[in-house]
């Protein structure tokens, strides 16, 4: 879930002195996804290349240890936390273990930030890597596929250690980013986060 007081507390960043987000390089157009593309178009993540105000870090947790294009993969056993602390694994399609690969490139990913010092990652939702908010649980491609509150391997050593991570489809968070990189922009009150939105609720019965 996001923490939309710790957006609210950003400081306001200018052209000299930019925010600085690490972002999921495939969310800005990197075509570093498992089939070498850049997993479709996210203009609420686009839309941070405009401005001067952003200083973004990209980077691919998959691709630096797998390379591109790869396999898909899929955390089975449970959630990105889990795989750091050794109780699930993550699985290629063909079914080869890749969760010491995956841990590498998340223990990359955290060095980045840090050296980075990086001030909040927006990351590509429901990959095994870079999810936040839900992920699949098991293959999905599985014939009844399953979600799970919980995020993928990277986005979880981010969290764990203390830096904060929203989706691309955490449209309201959004909306408070676009608020700190210009003073003019107008927030969308009827912007949702992703778990607000009605999937997210019946799905995982949160009401
Ligand atoms: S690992 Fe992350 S950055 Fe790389 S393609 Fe997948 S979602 Fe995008």
């Amino acid at each position: 879930m996001t923490d939309r007081s710790y957006l609210q507390s950003l400081r306001i960043p200018t052209d000299d002195n930019p925010l600085r987000v690490l972002v999921s390089a495939c969310l800005t157009g990197i075509t570093c996804g498992y089939d070498g593309s850049a997993n479709g178009e996210y203009p609420s993540v686009l839309k941070l290349l405009q401005y001067d105000t952003i200083r973004l870090v990209r980077f691919c947790p998959e691709e630096y240890s797998f390379g591109s294009p790869r396999e898909m993969c899929d955390i089975h056993g449970g959630t990105g936390l889990d795989v750091l602390e050794g109780r699930a694994k993550v699985l290629s399609d063909s079914g080869v273990d890749w969760s010491e690969g995956m841990i590498r490139a998340s223990e990359k990913m955290l060095q980045v930030a840090t050296d980075e010092n990086i001030e909040l990652a927006v990351m590509m939702d429901v990959s095994a890597a870079c999810g936040s908010q839900v992920i699949y649980n098991g293959n999905r491609f599985a014939e009844n596929k399953v979600y799970q509150i919980g995020a993928g391997v990277a986005a979880a050593q981010l969290m764990r250690n203390g830096f904060k991570v929203i989706s691309q489809r955490d449209y309201a968070s959004l909306q408070i980013l676009y608020s700190k990189l210009d003073a003019n922009h107008i927030i969308d009150s009827t912007a949702l986060d992703h778990h607000e939105i009605e999937w997210y609720k019946t799905y995982f019965k949160t009401v």
